[in-house]
């Protein structure tokens, strides 16, 4: 599954690089299991010369934002030998649904990455957080603080200036292990103490202020039910995570650079403490995903879904994985954008044409061609014989003439684009209009005699003849010189279905940040419903295969709404970035 072009090199990469010259991580051992040191060196096991890990909180939807970290953290893996986690960071017991762990797993498969058995849930190791926190807490590393949030937020001090230490920051380790046991069996309500690292109140970074790793918390978990009533903050959670997996690069978005030292002085006590194996993992920032046109923040999602701005999680408007999948997007198309986009230590936005540009293209080398009528209009031929009916041969991809042709039916009344027809024609107009010449693309040359209208004045029908020596591929058609050139379908053979044409979520580039809510940004014709007529051999299209549709862009048999026999379409990508008219 790896693309061929070569990798470009950027900072990670080179990090990597170093540290397998220098064999940094060479002398671990893994069991394939997660767990402490102690059991981590129980036998030899699998051995991958990197290990990285994705993520994901299961509380939302994977976005395109997470399409680049699962594109980084699989494709390093892949490169260098190695093994990609999923990794389910689900210590919050409050927000978290099993709906969105069959959702991630869904998307990242569809995504094309594998991880066999490394799939776990942080829930998972919780009994070894606990162990950990009680470890730290008998060397003289955490303690019970007992004051209010209000109270500590008082004493954190600002950037300017320090910190104070808690009154209760010099409690002896069996004094607040006797409490960290106590506020584990239950015995205290939510908020009455927390369990703090011991690190340095007057630290120029504030995460070093004796953050707080444990909270009281009687609420029930999605994977440990009842058993907890506290659960460990994230900031400590993490590195113990990356640390039982045997983690080598732990990567991540910028705005955990000032957790780093956190992350290093809680695992090198750790390491110390014989709980986590050495070398320990390394955490390293890139800049995450800002995309013109979408909003990339969970909450902000879920807001659109809720409010229903949107049809559900998998809206093919949404930037949502699964609604990019319904859209008609492709796994190949986000690999190639997070290539082109590469990973940088500053954040910068990247244009939502570049996104659709990596999907035409490679929707473009691999999406066979279909003709569609989408805004109908009847053509009736006078001089072809009402009964008959024969076959014009249209080429499946006209880059790569091996995929051949295939039959288009032919008959005396055709359905042709309403935009092809101006009974007075605008200058330069080649197409039809009363006296003039046009071929039927991969058909016969017709001449226009004139239309029909209704009461209102709008033109219902187009009348014309045919020659019938000029049918494209026979001898002597191309004898007819004509400019214009239009698509049809025979109107008795046509499948008229429901396609969808849908457009950017929203009408401005960063949608909220003219201080207003960014639901006011939202692109009210984002979405077009309509009936369209579509080549016969369209009926049988499999949900979700994907094509192009002549003139009108790359279009996908919806896998929600379509039947057997009876598929919808919806439009992924018109054929040129029409945005950028204009501009
Ligand atoms: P959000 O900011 O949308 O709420 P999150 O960061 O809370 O997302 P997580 O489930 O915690 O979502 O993210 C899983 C992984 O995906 C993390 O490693 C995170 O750094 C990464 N990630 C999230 N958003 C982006 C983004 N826009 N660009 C790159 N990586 C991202
Ligand atoms: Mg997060």
């Amino acid at each position: 599954m790896a693309d061929s072009e070569s990798k470009v090199s950027n900072f990670i990469r080179n990090i990597i690089e170093a540290d397998l010259a220098a064999g940094k991580y060479a002398s671990r051992t893994w069991s394939g299991r997660p767990g402490p040191a102690a059991q981590q060196k129980v036998g030899a096991g699998e051995t991958a010369a990197i290990r990285t890990r994705f993520p994901p909180e299961p509380n939302g939807y994977l976005h395109f934002g997470h399409a680049k970290s699962i594109c980084l953290n699989f494709g390093l893996a892949q490169d260098y030998g190695g093994a990609c986690h999923l990794r389910f960071d689900d210590t919050n017991p409050e927000k978290e649904e099993q709906e969105y762990v069959d959702a991630i797993i869904d998307a990242v498969h569809w995504l094309g990455w594998a991880w066999g058995e490394n799939q776990y849930f942080a829930s998972d190791y919780f009994h070894w957080m606990y162990e950990f926190a009680e470890k730290l807490i008998e060397a003289g590393h955490a303690y019970v603080e007992s004051q209010s949030v209000d109270e500590m937020r008082a004493s954190r001090g600002t950037l300017t200036e320090a910190g104070k230490n808690s009154p209760y920051r010099d409690r002896t380790p069996a004094e607040n292990l006797d409490l960290f046991r106590r506020m584990k069996a239950g015995e205290f309500p939510d908020g009455a103490h927390v369990l703090r690292a011991k690190i340095d109140m007057s630290s120029g970074n504030i995460n070093l202020r004796d953050p707080t790793i444990y909270r009281i918390r009687h609420a029930e978990h999605h994977n440990t039910g009842n058993i907890w009533c506290i659960y460990p903050m994230y900031a400590y959670a993490h590195p113990i995570e990356d640390a039982l997996e045997n983690i080598t690069h732990s990567l991540c978005t910028l705005e955990f650079a000032d957790q780093r030292p956190l992350y290093d002085w809680l695992l090198d006590r750790l390491a110390d403490l014989g709980c986590v194996n050495t070398p320990l993992p390394q955490q390293t920032e890139f800049a995450r995903l800002n995309l013109t046109y979408v909003v990339l923040s969970k909450r902000k999602l879920v807001q659109l879904v809720d409010e229903k701005h949107v049809d559900g999680w998998d809206d093919p408007r949404l930037p949502t994985l699964s609604g990019a999948r319904r859209r008609g997007f492709t796994p190949e198309g986000f690999r190639r954008f997070a290539e082109m986009i590469g990973v940088a230590k500053s954040d910068a936005w990247i244009d939502m044409s570049v996104l659709e540009g990596c999907m035409r293209d490679h929707l473009n080398e691999t999406a066979p061609r279909r003709i569609a009528v989408l805004d109908p209009l009847k053509l009736i031929i006078d001089n072809y014989p009402a009964e008959q009916a024969e076959e014009c041969f249209a080429p499946n991809h006209p880059q790569q003439p091996d995929l051949g042709k295939r039959p288009v039916p032919f008959s005396g009344e055709l359905w042709i684009e309403r935009e092809d027809f101006a009974e007075t024609p605008p200058k330069g107009y080649f197409r039809l209009f009363p006296g003039n010449k046009v071929r039927l693309r991969y058909g016969f040359v017709i001449e226009c005699t004139g239309c029909d209208k209704d009461a209102d004045g709008k033109v219902v029908a187009v009348y014309c003849n045919y020659f019938a020596d000029s049918k494209s591929g026979t001898p002597g058609a191309d004898n007819y010189k004509v400019k214009g050139n239009i698509h049809w379908l025979s109107a008795r053979h046509a499948y008229a279905t429901e396609v969808r044409l849908y457009d950017r979520l929203f009408a401005v580039e960063a949608p909220g940040s003219g201080g207003g809510n960014f639901i006011a940004d939202l692109n009210p014709n984002s979405k077009a419903v309509i009936t369209a007529q579509l080549e016969p051999a369209l009926k049988d299209a499999a949900a979700e295969e994907r094509f192009q549709f002549e003139r009108h862009g790359y279009f996908v048999a919806d896998r929600v709404d379509s039947r057997p026999g009876a598929p919808v379409f919806n439009r992924a990508v018109t054929l040129k970035d029409s945005w950028s008219k204009g501009k």
